[in-house]
């Protein structure tokens, strides 16, 4: 079969990720870090990243179409990041004081993020996600949470749905909220889009509606943005016209170093203080760490309205060009799309929740197309996700959409 004769080419062309598989296998559990990451037979192992460059341990180069699963707005070793990481580690990055170098990065959020008037930070997306839950649940004195199926706030067990505690129901799907919802709800927790779950966008008015209900029983409004802030200068919310009591932050506010945030009124994240009393204890060695703080304020600096603005046009060119050279192979594919945040799905229709996004993944075509584009230079992930960074330029993009186009002919031929 085609998957057969693509696996083993993949072999055959990347035996020094065999080999570092092998041995990292002996070290690290499935010879990984993150589930997402792994793909049979077994993943490329890199070795070095270059804006928009990266490097396997064989020498073979391919463009990323991954950065770090979006926390990389300027592409890899960006300069102004990590030349102002090492700054911070130069000056002691582990001082066990409040910094300036936080507070900067705080500033620049508040001053870009309706929602936020105030900044806890963490290290990573996850942990920012449980400080959000123990938020909720210190404010409203209750211990469930309502999420979407498919929706991802990180690897925490309290975030996972199936755990007690969390309801979940189908994204874009008022009426389910709206069953769902009783006074027991600590608070609703949303993607502006399900990131995981496919980058699937809600339905215009959706969330609104969504923290109208929540409200309206009482419940608190968390919106996770730790993906969708690359999206706008002041994240989705800007767009949506929400006003989230809590704002879930993290990856590209870290300039492609670990670190997480929320985000909210003062009165609500002052139960976070250490002077409030009865308010919520909150520690962590390395809570908003001052090279990742320093990293992401440069970051973010260097991201305004308008490169924004050309990042999400190029982004929509490139999902025009996938679906029209799977049109033009007879690939059944549907491209969806948030800002510069791609996902590629092997169906007709464009799925609007994570079940149907679900019935198409995981299958040889889908694991097909993945390795045919590597084997072509180019570098995505097993589920279909992509999304572009500023450091690729328009001949980048260019050789991204012919890489499809030309995988898309293979799978065609195959049949
Ligand atoms: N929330 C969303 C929307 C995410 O996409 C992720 C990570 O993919 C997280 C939270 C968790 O962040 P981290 O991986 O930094 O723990």
């Amino acid at each position: 079969t085609l998957l057969e004769s693509l696996l083993n080419e993949y072999r055959a062309r990347t035996q020094g990720s065999a080999a570092a598989h092998w041995r990292a296998a002996a070290a690290l559990p499935g010879g990984e870090t993150r589930s997402t990451t792994y793909h049979p037979p077994y993943p490329l192992a890199l070795a070095t990243g270059h804006g928009s460059r990266l490097r396997d341990v064989d020498g073979t180069d391919y463009l990323d179409l991954v950065n770090n699963y979006t926390s990389l707005m300027h592409g890899n070793a960006w300069s102004p990041a990590t030349r102002a990481a090492a700054d911070a580690l130069a000056d002691g990055a582990a001082l066990s004081s409040p910094h300036e170098r936080q507070v900067a990065l705080a500033e620049l959020l508040i001053e870009r993020v309706p929602s936020v008037e105030r900044v806890r930070f963490t290290n990573s997306g996850s942990e920012a996600s449980v400080l959000a839950a123990r938020l909720a649940r210190h404010a409203t004195g209750r211990d469930r949470l309502l999420m979407f199926d498919g929706g991802y706030h990180g690897s925490a067990p309290p975030l996972l749905a199936g755990t007690p505690d969390v309801v979940t129901v189908p994204y874009n799907d008022l009426d389910a909220v709206e069953k769902a919802l009783d006074n027991d709800i600590a608070a609703v927790f949303a993607e502006p889009f399900l990131g995981a779950g496919g980058v699937i966008p809600s339905h215009p008015d959706f969330l609104p509606a969504v923290a109208r209900l929540a409200h309206a029983h009482g419940a608190l409004f968390v919106l996770d943005e730790v993906q969708s802030l690359r999206n706008h200068p002041g994240g989705e919310q800007s767009q949506l016209g929400l006003r989230p009591d809590i704002t879930v932050m993290g990856k590209v506010i870290g300039g492609g170093l670990p670190i997480g945030a929320i985000g909210g009124p003062e009165q609500l994240l002052s139960l976070t203080a250490a002077t409030t009393t009865g308010g919520l204890s909150h520690s962590g060695t390395f809570n908003g760490h001052l090279a990742a703080a320093a990293a992401g304020t440069v970051t973010l600096q260097h991201l305004d309205a308008s490169a924004i603005d050309q990042l999400n046009l190029a982004a929509h060119k490139l999902a025009d060009a996938i679906t029209t050279a799977a049109a033009e192979a007879r690939i059944p594919a549907t491209v969806t799309r948030a800002g510069s945040i791609l996902n590629v799905h092997l169906s007709t229709t464009a799925p609007v929740n994570a079940a149907q996004a679900r019935a198409v993944a995981d299958t040889p075509l889908l694991a097909a197309l993945h390795l045919a584009l590597l084997l072509d230079g180019i570098y995505t992930t097993p589920r279909g996700m992509i999304n572009i960074s500023t450091a690729l330029d328009a001949d980048d993009l260019e050789r991204a959409a012919q890489a499809y186009a030309q995988a898309f002919q293979r799978l065609a031929g195959a049949e």
